[in-house]
């Protein structure tokens, strides 16, 4: 590849990742992705705290999954798979499916019926994905997928695959690179529990034990099961990346939870979907609105007391994409107004908010 602009996370971290065919990466140059400073937020949500936001949105189809696919796909091609599958609640899918298109290798999606937000199945469409709805939630389509993958040689990349581990922990790498060290506290919203897990590795590679930040992981309140402590049997939240009621990385997202002195915390949909509103309008940054779960329960800690940020630089991962569900940005904002074409009319629109 031509070294301009953005180069990959396996050519720049590859040598740092436990996988197999570094030397022939398939690749859309993902990664690199800004740190964005977000004063105004963090001074309207009375955080006192020095707030960066690492805008995952910007990787190639929209979402961190791009840094796990990279390496998951590069493996499955060293291990000669034809076919790879996952299950999704959308990002997962598209993610799968680009990198699959760019492999040669076919790809199977399995997704939650009716609950995927619209840019995501657009993607998934578009990259040449045999979509498949399951009548059932994201972890019904995860057991399947499991069970199907296991006998057939079709590889699995969800992530549960090591491979995406591997990939996704390059964010951690380049946040510390950004900030020449590492950030005290790093907010993520919390689903299948690959991302957490992800930034604790490449932390703890990165940075030594006395160093480590703190993480704060948030959850949909009506897909919580890391709060709750036990699994969700219908998980339902308009944060649909997160509608996720039995994390398959519970364990290690708890290891990374206390290991790091963290928390995880859960948030009403309404308090969501204000903060997905707040970083549109005053900084803005258009993420999803799962992305802003994590700072959603950031502030909502900060305000009730639970812990304080003040002086302290904290990282929130935005993990995909606005344009990845229109409706959802149609919902929550003010309708377009439509005019006659004269000046008075336009004009009076115009002082009106
Ligand atoms: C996948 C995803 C999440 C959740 O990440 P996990 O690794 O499943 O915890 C959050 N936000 C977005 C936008 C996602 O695509």
């Amino acid at each position: 590849m031509p070294e301009l602009g953005r180069r990959g996370v396996i050519a720049r971290y590859g040598h740092r990742m436990a996988i197999d065919g570094i030397e022939a990466p398939v690749t859309l140059c993902e990664g690199g992705t800004p740190l964005i400073p977000a004063p105004r937020l963090a001074r309207e949500l009375g955080l006192g705290c020095e707030l960066v936001l690492k805008y995952e949105g910007l990787n190639p189809t929209g979402s961190f999954k791009d840094r796990g696919m990279t390496a998951a796909i590069t493996q499955a091609a060293a291990d000669g798979a034809r076919v790879v599958m996952c299950a999704s609640t959308g990002n997962t899918a598209a993610s799968a499916a680009a990198y699959a298109a760019r492999a040669g290798m076919r790809c199977v999606v399995v997704v939650p019926d009716g609950k995927v937000a619209l840019g995501k199945l657009a993607g998934a469409v578009a990259y040449g994905a045999r979509v498949v709805a399951v009548k059932g939630s994201f972890d019904d389509g995860l057991r399947l997928v499991r069970e199907a993958t296991e006998t057939s040689g079709i590889a699995l990349v969800n992530s549960l695959n090591p491979a995406r581990i591997e990939g996704q922990k390059t964010a951690a790498f380049e946040i510390c690179e950004a900030l020449g060290g590492p950030p005290d506290w790093l907010c993520l919203p919390v689903g299948n529990a690959g991302n957490i897990t992800a930034y604790w590795k490449g932390f703890r590679e990165e940075v030594s034990a006395g160093e480590l930040p703190r993480m704060l992981g948030g959850q949909a309140a009506g897909a919580a099961p890391l709060v709750l402590g036990r699994p969700v049997e219908r998980p339902d939240t308009v944060a649909t990346a997160i509608r996720i009621g039995n994390p398959a990385r519970w364990t290690e997202a708890q290891a990374a939870i206390d290991g790091s002195s963290g928390l995880v915390a859960a948030v009403e949909d309404a308090g969501i979907l204000r903060v997905y509103r707040m970083l549109a309008q005053l900084e803005g940054v258009f993420c999803e609105p799962s992305s802003a779960a994590g700072l959603a329960a950031l502030a909502g800690e900060v305000a009730r007391g639970a812990i304080s940020v003040t002086g302290r630089t904290v990282v929130c991962v935005l993990t995909g994409h606005g344009l990845k569900d229109p409706d959802a940005a149609m919902a929550s904002a003010r309708p377009c107004v439509a005019v006659e074409p004269r000046l008075e009319p336009l004009l009076e629109a115009a002082s009106n908010g």
